[in-house]
């Protein structure tokens, strides 16, 4: 129980996995928090202060999926092991084996690939407010992945949003600030270390960090957090990490977190990662592919020369489809390298993963032998240069590794055969054993005289000679004259004795070394092999990662050819000029559904200088949302360097992007849905530039129509003669199209609707013009609000459009409201009316014309 005190009070944050023969065990609270949520018995055992101390255990050979299960629920594991045999304990007369708390298992740091997502990756986030700035840095252990920046406070959320940490590092000082509030599950308090630079220098073996790049001091204290960090929690083993990547701002697409939720990006808006931009696009094949995926629509790039280097990648590949055939036959189902090498460095892996690079690496050359004298594009000339590392320790693996690998090294039979001389003659002797035991069987039952003599090997007493009970007892009675064949007794059982003689237990002693030494040679050339990749760590990280290139490139073209996407034209003029535009999300949700039976109607969008702020109107679900995002996702994808779905675009570089469409509602956040609105109108209105692109939807919803409509305007003139952005901006008040003539670059477009027997009918065709009519009653019955209700508006809105004609609140000069005092307030119901009841008694679906006709004469007659 000491030990196990020694280990809470070392980690008071963790539940502690307290190793115990072959149990891990948990105990007091854990105990109980664990057996909830692992469904886990608990029992009682001992004594604390008088009470009974509660306990509950896992079998340590199944601690993986125990563990992945609480590190998704959030919660932190110490490992606890034994750190000596019992007869090293007794050797040094210690009452108990030693334990210790040999690692921390934390959602940032994991490398199972049990408790990771393939796909995705896991980083862990450091936060160190300095001088001012704030300094993030950001590892993923699991793949050696390590970046820094520098920024300021309030793009905190920004960067929360972009990377959706697994596990964030904050010092007290950052403590309780707003944008961390959504992670609060993911923090762990930290500080950053007295002397970051040394720390990290020495971690890397260097003088000074200046040869990784210009890194500020915020930047530094934030890579020795993580770095302590991840140290701190690996226990003895070092973490592979790459040197930190300073990411130096400018050259990234800026996009707030409201834009990355609204444009459903990484995950959707109701926070699944179906149904989003990631999983609407990915064609890729292996894991690092989707993780590097996932990196570049999180965060494009807003510089031409790499944009475009990307896109000549993907154009390649699109040209030449046997080419990109072959290649993706290659990534097809190759393991991932990078994790396998993680798991390797901390000393904490398995066969597989030698296996893992054996594979990868023999991927990597087939695709390098393939590419051999084909003229490629930069970034894939750079990429297949990379694919076959020096001293590449492929050859030497694929001799050592046995063709059917075990799952544990202890198991056995991980190195082939022929490998090495020496684990071979040791087998040999060990597997000789067996013929001499055979040989042995046949010796003493001459010996004996017992014919049905079996030797047989025990768990707990080795090998020993069994035969049936009167067998036994007539030797017993009578045994045969001393020497080492003499038979002693071990033990007697319901119908049989059992035996052995001192050449048996000789012999056994010969097999069990044999064995033991066998299993001590292959961890040997286990570990020759694992120094060996090591060894070759760089290489081997630097073939895995060209070929992510190849599959990121690959799966761009795959999608292009498949999907008919077009190469954008990047220019350095701020246009933007997309013909027949889709949304990949809804094209593909529209795909899926045949029942619909509706096709994605392409639109054309035109922002080009003269025509800058596209003014849409139109009903509830014609499409403006999704015409919305379809251009703001065009600029993500064109500068990710991906293609885009549409027959050509030509897109002037973005550096910012603002989206501000669907739900705005922060009801955990305790804000309304207009104090939201406005909190994220105003940011684009703080931050937005000439180059920016925003694309809105209904400013001003959220409060009495007039406010509305004065927002909305303000906004408009605002993003028309101050920002001079690109823009989209969708409303519902027609007014605003009176804007039209004022605003030189306003082009306003509408959402076609057709009426069709009383039916509205949405185009979702975007047309030059403004709608004249909001068709909101249409929907309200498309939704099924009853009848007498849709029938009841109907009129209230006759009455409203008959007041509001008399003032018109555009056709005075400004201030535009002088005149417009309060709205109009909704007719009152006056008593019955006659003529009304007679009306709505009849229902048009069922009468005939010649029902009508008598209708209308009866009508006529009430007025
Ligand atoms: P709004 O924002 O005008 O209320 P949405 O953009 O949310 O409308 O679109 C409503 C629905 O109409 C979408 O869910 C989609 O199924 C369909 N839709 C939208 N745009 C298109 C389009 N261009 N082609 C086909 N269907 C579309």
């Amino acid at each position: 129980m000491a030990q196990w005190f020694a280990a809470r009070a070392q980690h008071p944050g963790a539940l502690v996995f307290f190793r115990m023969g072959d149990f891990f065990e948990l105990f007091f609270e854990d105990a109980h928090k664990a057996g909830e949520l692992l469904g886990l018995a608990v029992s009682y055992r001992g004594e604390h202060q008088g009470e009974p101390i509660p306990m509950a255990g896992v079998p340590a050979h199944a601690l993986e999926g125990y563990l992945a299960r609480l590190i998704r629920a959030g919660l932190r594991v110490a490992i606890c092991d034994q750190r000596e045999t019992p007869e090293q304990a007794k050797a040094r007369k210690a009452p108990t084996i030693r334990r210790e708390v040999v690692r921390l298992v934390t959602p940032g740091t994991v490398t199972e690939d049990a408790l990771l997502e393939g796909s995705r990756p896991a980083w862990l986030l450091a936060l160190c407010p300095c001088e001012g700035s704030l300094g993030a840095a950001w590892a993923d252990l699991s793949t050696g992945a390590f970046r820094t920046e520098v920024l300021s406070e309030a793009e905190l959320a920004a960067l929360l949003a972009r990377l959706e940490p697994a596990e964030v590092l904050t010092p007290a000082a950052l403590e309780g600030h707003a944008a961390l509030a959504p992670w609060a599950e993911r923090i762990a308090a930290a500080e950053p270390p007295r002397d970051p630079a040394r720390d990290l220098a020495e971690f890397y073996g260097v003088a000074t960090m200046e040869g990784f790049g210009a890194f500020q001091p915020a930047e530094l204290g934030a890579a020795a957090m993580a770095l302590a960090y991840l140290r701190a929690t690996q226990g003895e083993a070092a973490p592979r990490l790459r040197p930190p990547e300073p990411a130096g701002g400018g050259g990234t697409l800026r996009m707030d977190a409201a834009t990355r939720r609204s444009l459903e990006i990484l995950r959707s808006e109701r926070g699944d990662t179906r149904n989003c931009l990631l999983s609407a696009v990915d064609r890729t094949l292996t894991g690092a592919g989707a993780r590097e995926l996932a990196a570049r629509l999180a965060c494009p790039l807003a510089e031409m020369a790499p944009i475009a280097a990307r896109h000549d990648a993907v154009a390649a590949l699109l040209a030449d489809a046997p080419a990109r055939a072959t290649l993706r036959g290659h990534l097809k189902g190759a393991p991932d390298m990078a994790r396998a090498l993680a798991r390797l460095s901390l000393d904490r892996f398995a066969p597989r993963d030698l296996a893992a690079l054996r594979d990868g690496l023999a991927r990597a050359e087939a695709m390098a032998g393939f590419l051999h004298g084909r003229p490629l594009p930069v970034l894939l000339e750079d990429a297949a240069a990379a694919l076959v590392p020096e001293a590449s320790p492929h050859a030497e693996l694929d001799r050592a590794l046995a063709e059917n690998l075990p799952a544990r090294i202890e198991d056995g039979g991980v190195v082939a055969p022929g490998y090495d001389g020496e684990l071979d003659a040791l087998r040999r002797l060990r597997d000789d054993g067996r013929a001499a035991i055979a040989a042995m069987q046949m010796d003493l039952a001459q010996a004996w005289g017992v014919a049905s003599l079996k030797i047989r090997h025990h768990q707990q007493f080795g090998y020993l000679a069994e035969m049936p009970a009167a067998a036994g007892e007539k030797l017993l009675r009578a045994p045969p004259e001393p020497g080492p064949m003499a038979p002693v007794h071990r033990q007697t059982m319901a119908n049989a004795i059992r035996f052995t003689c001192a050449a048996l237990a000789e012999l056994d002693r010969k097999l069990a070394e044999a064995g033991q030494q066998a299993a001590k040679r292959e961890a040997l050339v286990v570990r020759h092999l694992r120094d060996l990749c090591l060894r070759a760590a760089f290489g081997i990280d630097a073939s895995a990662q060209a070929m992510a290139e190849f599959d990121i490139h690959a799966a761009a073209a795959e999608l292009a050819a498949g999907q008919r996407w077009c190469r954008p034209e990047l220019v350095d003029r701020p246009d933007f000029c997309i013909t027949q535009g889709r949304h990949p999300v809804v094209e593909a949700a529209l795909a899926r559904d045949p029942l619909k039976g509706a096709a994605f109607v392409p639109n054309d969008a035109d922002l080009s200088p003269g025509r800058r702020l596209c003014l849409l109107t139109g009903p509830n679900m014609a499409g403006k949302s999704t015409f919305l995002r379809q251009n703001a996702i065009m600029a993500v994808l064109a500068q990710a360097g991906l293609f885009v779905p549409a027959e050509s675009a030509r897109i002037g570089l973005v550096d910012r992007l603002f989206s501000r469409v669907g739900a705005a509602d922060d009801i955990a956040g305790g804000r309304s849905t207009f104090m939201v609105e406005m909190t994220e109108t105003a940011a684009i209105l703080n931050q937005a530039t000439a180059r920016s692109l925003v694309v809105l939807d209904e400013v001003g919803r959220g409060t009495a129509t007039w406010d509305g409509l004065a927002i909305g305007w303000a906004v408009l003139e605002a993003l028309h003669d101050r920002i001079r952005c690109r823009a989209i901006f969708a409303t519902h008040f027609h007014e605003l199209t009176a804007l039209t003539g004022k605003l030189p670059e306003l082009a306003p477009a509408t959402m076609k609707v057709r009426e069709h027997r009383g039916e509205v009918v949405f185009l979702h065709l975007v047309a030059p013009g403004a709608s004249e009519r909001s068709w909101g009653l249409h929907v309200a019955k498309l939704a099924g609000v009853p009848r007498e209700v849709v029938a009841r508006a109907t009129a209230v809105l006759a009455a409203l459009e008959e007041r509001a004609r008399g003032l018109d609140p555009l056709a005075g000069e400004m201030p535009l409201f002088a005149r417009a005092a309060p709205a109009a307030p909704a007719p009152e119901p006056e008593g019955p009316d006659p003529l009304r009841a007679a009306l709505e008694e009849i229902d048009p679906d069922t009468l005939t014309p010649r029902a009508a006709l008598e209708a209308v004469y009866r009508l006529k007659a009430l007025l």
